[in-house]
């Protein structure tokens, strides 16, 4: 081991293997203890380049990991002189002295934060130098850290322009941490620099950032500790530039939540920092400057002050916007349900958006949804109204004061539901903005008239608030999936600015996850439940049947002769006829009545509490309806009808399926004798 040359070997070996390999696969804080062990072989056994090589190393990577920038300073200082005067590697203090200068600059040791002459000597004269010697990894060090100073402090332009000419020079350091570093900051300047770029422009800067995005994800996955965060980032910042919000908002907070765990405090506090600013251009600003303060004060930790104040100027709302804590009358407003103590408790709201999301089934997902948003605005009663069809509107859950309990409705027709002002609901419908009203008994801005509207006068509620739910990139008549009602009958002014953001947020996640739910369970084409939810709500209607005694009817029915009809009149005449038919089948119905798409031209009917001749009543009634009902096509008047068949429990029906069997062998007795007509088993 202590052969002549051996250290000379382990100095090289150490150094390539610390600095290209190991932090590809392992976290590249590991990789520091390394390389100075490299550089002490190194020095060791008189290998001066390879000592210099580690020790620059070493410090480039200190910085990569987000070491606290105030020792760092002094770490570089301490190796500056080394490699310069006892090394004499000029090159390697060149990249030495340029990483050292970016520090100094973060640190608030510079007028100019974006300039790089000092330590390094006069920028200019740097840049001339490492071009007529050919440099080109010292001038990729060099473009690199103006593209990611300029990027930190606000000049995009220039950023994406040094990114630019670094590119050229990234193959004379592959297998460096620069190059996924690079890599993630050359994104994040291209998508920084949208918002001011015309559409070509936009569309170059994001072409180069889904090239990026490709290489960072792989790196991301051998190496989840150093990258993955990174990739998570850029990510937010795509859906933002997209639009995407709910996605936005989910990346952001994984990749401050990964950052934090990893230890990569710079870069927990750019996410901070870009989820802040996400925050406040959507208009969130009370959440926006929560994680601005937070971005701030990881800034600070780091030791980044120049980066920390300059995140303050830019952003008056930081001062604007008092603290819940310092607002007395926030503080004053006690809803009966939760209330903040304070400032925002943004832990809260990831968890309540975590529940949100987790949610898989449709009931509990309505339930967790109020519930949630009553607590976070301190309401103490509440509805959701969902869109069912193209335009009606229903309440679908509801909590109201005397039972605190929330009840999953079946589907109260907005117009007949007892706990909602409808009057608000079809003005935030009409108007798809959020209303809030401060104090409903007396006249509002907000509302012209709320005060003397018939329920507001008859329950006396005071605070009042209504919010559309919204599907973002849907067509413009199916965006709005629902509304949120909220009430505190008690306190006026109970629903304040930051509780009502918040709330925002909680809607934007609950609208995705809900119109997902309603996809998976309604028919596209008649908006009717389709065949799973059918059998599922048979099912739990059989059941509660069987329980309390009461009798479980249900109705098969099937257009006659339909084959024929679309040979004849075109698949999409006989589209429009069958939409037609299930909404005469819906309005024939009661409200508690179940109506879904059994498959092609056949609807399947459940009709809770019913006898048989009560039944045949319905079906009856149905028939009749559709006998009546003409569809004018083309100056022609077209016409379809339907057999029926009728099924009740009975002692000897023990399934749903020997439920179904009987009303579709009723079915075939209707067709069998000419149609049109209803038969009873
Ligand atoms: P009948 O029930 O009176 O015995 O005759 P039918 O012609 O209706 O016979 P059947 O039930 O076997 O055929 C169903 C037809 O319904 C086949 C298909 O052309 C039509 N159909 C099923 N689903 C749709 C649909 O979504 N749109 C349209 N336009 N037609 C459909
Ligand atoms: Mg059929
Ligand atoms: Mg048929």
């Amino acid at each position: 081991a202590n052969q002549p040359g051996h250290e000379q070997e382990r100095a090289r070996v150490y150094g390539v293997y610390y600095a290209n390999i190991h932090h590809w696969k392992r976290p590249a804080r590991e990789s520091l203890p390394g390389m100075l062990q490299a550089y002490h072989y190194g020095l060791e056994s008189g290998q001066l380049i390879f000592a210099a090589v580690a020790a620059l190393g070493y410090c480039y990577m200190s910085f990569h990991c987000g070491k606290p920038l105030a020792a760092l300073d002094e770490e570089f200082t301490q190796y500056d002189e080394v490699i310069k005067r006892k090394l004499q590697c000029l090159s390697q203090y060149d990249v030495n002295a340029l990483y050292h200068q970016t520090l100094l600059n973060l640190l608030g040791k510079n007028t100019d934060p974006c300039a790089l002459s000092g330590v390094a000597g006069h920028e200019a004269d740097l840049l001339h130098r490492l071009e007529t010697t050919e440099q080109f990894a010292t001038l990729h060090t060099y473009y690199f850290l103006k593209h990611y100073l300029a990027f930190q402090f606000g000049r995009y332009e220039e950023a994406v322009q040094f990114a630019d000419r670094a590119r050229k020079f990234v193959r004379f350091i592959i297998g460096t941490l620069t190059v996924p570093v690079a890599t993630f900051y050359d994104s994040l300047a291209r998508l920084a620099a949208c918002p001011t770029a015309g559409p070509r422009r936009r569309r170059s800067l994001l072409r180069q950032v889904r090239r990026n995005q490709k290489k960072l994800n792989r790196w991301a996955q051998q190496a989840p500790a150093n990258h993955r965060h990174k990739f998570l980032l850029v990510q937010a910042e795509l859906a933002r530039t997209r639009g995407r919000q709910l996605a936005a908002l989910d990346s952001y907070e994984q990749a401050i939540h990964l950052a934090h765990e990893n230890e990569y405090i710079q870069e927990e506090a750019l996410a901070n920092e870009l989820a802040g600013k996400f925050h406040v251009a959507r208009g969130t600003t009370g959440i926006g400057v929560t994680y601005l303060r937070r971005a701030i004060s990881c800034y600070r930790k780091w030791g980044a002050h120049a980066k920390a104040e300059h995140l303050s100027r830019m952003h008056p709302e930081l001062v604007s916007v008092k603290d819940a804590g310092a607002n007395g009358k926030a503080l004053a407003v006690s809803g009966p349900v939760g209330v903040y103590a304070s400032n925002f408790d943004l832990r809260t709201l990831v968890k309540a958006l975590r529940g949100i999301a987790e949610e898989r089934s449709h009931s509990q997902l309505l339930q967790k949804t109020l519930l949630t948003a009553m607590e976070v605005a301190g309401a103490d009663a509440g509805a959701l109204v969902l869109r069912k069809s193209m335009d009606r509107y229903f309440v679908e859950a509801e909590v109201s004061m005397d039972n605190s309990k929330p009840r999953i409705l079946q589907s109260i027709p907005l117009e007949d539901a007892p706990n909602v002002c409808e009057a608000l609901v079809n003005y935030v419908k009409r108007t798809r903005k959020s209303v809030v009203i401060n104090d409903a008994q007396q006249a509002t801005e907000a509302m012209h008239g709320a005060d003397l509207d018939p329920y507001v006068r008859r329950t006396h509620a005071k605070s009042m608030l209504c919010m559309p739910l919204i599907v973002e990139g849907a067509p413009e008549a199916e965006q709005l999936i629902g509304l949120l009602y909220l009430e505190n009958k008690q306190a006026s002014d109970a629903f304040d600015e930051q509780r009502i953001e918040t709330l925002g947020i909680i809607c934007l996640s609950a609208t995705g996850r809900l119109e997902l739910s309603r996809k998976a369970m309604t028919d596209g084409l008649t908006s009717l439940y389709n065949h799973d939810t059918f059998q599922s709500l048979l099912l739990k209607e059989f059941s509660a049947s069987r329980r309390s005694g009461r009798p479980l009817s249900m109705v098969m029915i099937d257009i006659d002769h339909f084959k024929t009809f679309n040979d004849q009149w075109g698949h999409q005449l006989g589209d429009a006829v069958l939409i037609r038919v299930a909404d005469v089948v819906k309005s024939a119905c009661r409200q508690s009545d179940v109506v879904a798409r059994y498959g092609g031209e056949e609807l399947g009917v459940i009709l809770p509490d019913t006898d048989g001749p009560s039944a045949l009543i319905v079906a009856e009634r149905i028939r009749a309806n559709i006998e009546a009902c003409d569809t004018v096509y083309d100056g022609t008047t077209v016409k379809v009808t339907v057999s029926l068949g009728v099924a009740t429990t009975a002692a000897n029906i023990t399934s749903t399926e020997s439920l179904i069997k009987l009303a579709d062998a009723a079915l075939y007795v209707s067709k069998a004798a000419g149609r049109n007509r209803i038969s009873v088993k």
